[in-house]
Order: structure tokens, then C-alpha cells, then sequence
């Protein structure tokens, strides 16, 4: 499963801001998860408390995923719409292809609470 290597590099990533910040303890986390990055948060939710078992610093970790929709701008009427179409997204507004992504590809930890 995806989502274990996931979590297991975001294990890591926290272990190392704990470890900078002398924490005792990281109470609360929060992730930014894009619909594009095509990870399955429930997926995510559930390795991560148990990848976080083998970590005393994480053990009273609680996990928050703050999940980000898929906007795009449309570079040739400047409408930006978000849209659940991963492939072949069009602007609703003059169906051009022309489109930048604006968000939705996010995989970030946002926030980290923890006990120093
Ligand atoms: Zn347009």
C-alpha cells in the first residue's frame, strides 16, 4: 500500500522536527493532502497510527488531514473552477484546455503541536 511508505516518510520527517525542537512529546499533527496527489486519506490516517506505535515520541500523536480540492486557472479567461476530473479537466467557462494548477498536488505537514 502507497500510503504506508507515506506515512513512514512522514514518521521520519516528524521524528527529525521533534528532534530540532527538543520535543518531548508531538501531540497534534496536521497534513495538507491534495486530491491529485492520489493518496487515500482514510489509507493514511489508519498507517500512520500504526507506523506511530513503533515511535514513543509520536505515540499521542493525533493526525488531522486537511484535505485540498483540485483548482485549476484557466490561462485563457482566468477563471478558476475546481473540478473533480483528474485527467482531462476543462474550463466550464470556454472549455479551453489551457489550464495551470493551482492546487491539489499538496503532500505537507502544515502544523506540528508538540511538548517540549
Ligand atoms: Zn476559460
Amino acid at each position: 500500500m502507497h500510503e504506508v511508505a507515506i506515512a513512514m516518510g512522514m514518521v521520519d520527517e516528524l521524528i527529525r522536527i521533534g528532534r530540532e525542537n527538543n520535543a518531548k512529546k508531538i501531540t497534534a499533527v496536521r497534513l495538507k493532502i491534495g486530491r491529485l496527489s492520489g493518496i487515500v486519506t482514510d489509507s493514511l490516517k489508519f498507517a500512520f497510527d500504526a507506523v506511530k506505535l513503533e515511535h514513543p515520541v509520536l505515540l499521542n500523536a493525533e493526525l488531522t488531514i486537511n484535505e485540498v480540492p483540485l483548482i485549476y486557472e484557466c490561462n485563457d479567461c482566468k477563471k478558476s473552477f475546481d473540478t473533480d476530473n483528474f485527467y482531462f479537466p476543462a474550463c466550464p467557462e470556454c472549455d479551453s484546455f489551457n489550464l495551470k494548477l493551482v492546487s491539489g498536488e499538496e503532500q505537507d505537514i502544515e502544523n506540528v503541536e508538540m511538548e517540549v
